[in-house]
């Protein structure tokens, strides 16, 4: 409708195009998988910006950095098509693209000082939560060990769930661990304790960033002023948004006016994050007039076999609300269900069908193995290291998890904020002859301090630490001042840290090589801040060669975590184990709401390929099963989502051909050979 001929939506279909055209109020695009939801909002911004729309008004919302960045690339694309815009323009402008987490940290450090916070907050990963509720937990006298006190993780997972859910403790307990509700007492004393701690050191958790961030939306003029500042809020992924995102998005937009939200409900897979399908459902009524909402049902991205297997397992789901997706891609491959001996033999047949599929031309990098559990990949990646194939893994180990990167953080957030105890306890423990009990003493006196960086500098040297302990002052004193400029100062920081990490790891000289990295990725972020919230909270990923990130042009295979594969696509797939026991998990069959859930994880598995898919059934496969008598190991058996009726929709295969001898449910003694009947015959003949 505008006089810029926006040829470049000539390639969407009617649907898409409504959507990207879409002027005003609130828009719902609810569609399967592929069907070019995330493909239609990147042409909608374009197409905004294009219509003369202000990139540094345009809010993105998306499900991780990487996602975010792509779309940024994407846009940048098809306004250049239109606007020959130099490249890179549009993608600065657009610098309010990120994860939900990612954008209301940074909106919090600009509001700091109005909503009581310190701008120099500091964010605790899942990790740092959980030492933060350790220490507690101890200071309070609960230990798992003497009474079976929850441990810290499940204490992390309750309380991460009564805030997403902004439920009651005894809800959440009642509901979702009742094994351990007769702690609920206890767990509402460490609880406050651990909120009032996350004050006290100016620290905020994952969770913490989303609450304070809803929170500051209720204060009306803060309210006000960022709704404002927003011409467009658009959300992808919002099947996996919880309540409390929803309420921002609310507050942020409360007409609805500029608000795009797309998603898919059959791909919903984080509901134990407290993610709920109800938000997409609610959406359109959650305005006067209701939403426009559209619908997309054509998918691009897989052949029709593929397509039909992936129906077929989530047409058998209960709760779901858009329907089968048809594709006009034909082919006559089926995908396969390869049934394997076990989890060696699988890695075997992926690697060769993985080199196979790129002698035919296709590259690694378009290739993603996928799995349930982060662990599930282990004999994988030994065979690939061993064959000398090069792979990434998202959600795995990251980068970030090794202890010297994780030092070498600890100590510029210390240096930012002094009164993060789980950061200090890290930095003060590297020095040599300091223990816990020296460190703590320490840090309760800067504690008690106005001025807790002043009293560090102030502080004599532990009796047992007095030799490190200048260097330490000094690079703090460096650092806090400033450090000589971003990201020059993460050289100063490793010149101190270095010594230290010679004395503590034998492998100094390797993990020397990974604090080189974390400079040059460093490099890409225009501050200390920013740099250290981003990575805190969507790090880099862990490689197959230890340097965190590959190159850019090499060549490497991906191995994924379902949960991390959302929204991407590889030409070739396998998914491992798919097996009962791995999807559905076996914490997973619990209810049947949870049940379903592992089914639609399925299906989003098997919605990532484009031209091939391969599932994995090993029969060797261990597996945890509860009995009355006590729990015990079984072979595993095919995923319950694939029922008989659908295997003609599969190529239905053993390898290597020869069909391995038919395994029950029960581990059967080993192989037994009758050498005596053998000996015996060659007499008898
Ligand atoms: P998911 O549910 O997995 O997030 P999606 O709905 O976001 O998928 P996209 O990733 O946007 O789907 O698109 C899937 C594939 O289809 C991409 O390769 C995209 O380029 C292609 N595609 C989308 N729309 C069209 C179209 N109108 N014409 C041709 N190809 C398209
Ligand atoms: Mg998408």
């Amino acid at each position: 409708q505008t006089a810029l001929a926006p040829h470049y939506l000539d390639k969407l279909n009617p649907e898409q195009r409504q959507a990207a055209e879409h002027l005003g109020g609130p828009l719902l695009v609810i569609a399967g998988a592929g069907s070019g939801k995330t493909n239609t909002l990147a042409h909608r911004v374009a197409h905004l910006i294009v219509n003369g729309a202000d990139p540094r008004r345009i809010l993105l919302m998306t499900f991780s950095r990487r996602a975010a960045s792509e779309m940024q690339r994407r846009v940048e694309r098809l306004v250049a098509q239109v606007m020959g815009a130099k490249s890179g323009i549009i993608t600065d402008a657009l610098s309010w693209a990120g994860t939900f987490h990612g954008i209301g940290a940074r909106l919090l450090r600009e509001h700091a000082e109005q909503i009581g916070l310190s701008p120099g907050f500091s964010i605790h990963d899942r990790e740092d939560s959980g030492d933060l509720i350790n220490i507690i937990r101890h200071e309070m006298g609960f230990s798992e060990a003497k009474q079976r006190f929850p441990t810290k993780g499940t204490c992390l997972a309750i309380y991460s769930r009564v805030v997403n859910a902004q439920d009651d403790l005894d809800a959440v307990l009642k509901q979702a661990f009742p094994w351990v509700a007769m702690w609920g007492p206890q767990l509402r004393e460490l609880f406050a304790a651990y909120v009032e701690q996350k004050q006290r050191q100016q620290v905020l958790d994952y969770d913490d960033l989303l609450l304070y961030w809803a929170a500051m939306m209720r204060e009306p003029s803060i309210a006000a002023d960022l709704g404002g500042r927003f011409d467009h809020v658009l959300v992808d992924e919002y099947q996996d948004t919880n309540r409390l995102q929803a309420s921002i998005l609310l507050a942020l937009k409360p007409s609805g006016d500029g608000l795009t939200v797309v998603g898919d409900d059959a791909q919903s897979i984080y509901s134990f994050r407290a993610a709920t399908v109800r938000n997409i459902l609610d959406f359109p009524g959650a305005f006067t007039p209701p939403a426009r909402m559209v619908t997309l049902d054509r998918n691009y991205r897989s052949t029709q076999p593929i397509l039909e297997a992936a129906n077929a397992v989530i047409s058998e789901s209960k709760e779901r609300f858009t329907k089968n997706l048809w594709t006009e891609r034909a082919a006559t491959e089926k995908p396969q269900l390869v049934t394997v001996k076990d989890e060696p033999s699988q890695a075997r047949y992926v690697v060769e069908s993985v080199l196979a599929c790129r002698e035919g031309g296709t590259a690694l990098k378009q290739q993603a193995v996928l799995f349930r559990t982060s662990s599930h990949s282990a004999e994988l990646e030994i065979e690939l290291t061993r064959r000398n194939i090069p792979f990434v893994k998202y959600g795995g180990l990251k980068f970030l998890d090794s202890a010297h990167v994780k030092d070498m953080l600890a100590l510029l957030r210390f240096v930012d904020n002094p009164r993060d105890r789980v950061a200090g306890f890290r930095v003060l423990q590297l020095l040599p002859g300091i223990g816990p009990g020296a460190a703590g003493k320490v840090l309760d006196r800067m504690a008690e301090s106005p001025d807790p960086l002043v009293e560090l500098l102030n502080t004599a040297p532990p009796p047992r630490g007095s030799e490190a302990w200048p260097a330490l002052l000094e690079v703090v004193q460096h650092l806090g001042q400033g450090g000589g400029g971003w990201p020059a100062e993460l050289l100063r920081a490793r010149m101190w840290y270095e010594p230290l990490m010679e004395a503590v790891y034998e492998d100094a000289e390797v993990r020397k090589e990974d604090l080189y990295q974390l400079e040059q990725i460093a490099a890409g972020y225009p501050s200390r801040e920013r740099f250290i919230t981003e990575l805190t909270l969507d790090p880099p990923d862990a490689t197959s060669d230890q340097a965190g990130v590959p190159l850019l042009d090499e060549d490497f295979l991906i191995l994924s975590t379902i949960h991390s594969a959302k929204g991407q696509e590889w030409k070739n797939v396998h998914v491992l184990n798919v097996v009962d026991g791995a999807i559905p998990s076996d914490l997973g069959t619990g209810s049947t709401h949870e049940l379903e859930e592992e089914r639609r994880l399925l299906y989003v598995a098997m919605t990532r390929a484009r031209d091939e898919l391969h599932l994995m059934v090993p029969q060797r496969f261990y597996v945890h099963q509860q009995t009355p008598y006590g729990d015990k190991h079984v072979y595993a058996q095919r995923s319950r989502f694939i029922t008989k009726a659908m295997l003609p929709l599969f190529d239905d295969m053993f390898w290597p051909a020869v069909k391995p001898a038919a395994i029950s449910g029960l581990a059967p003694a080993a192989p037994r050979i009758d050498v005596g009947a053998g000996l015996l015959a060659m007499w008898k003949k």
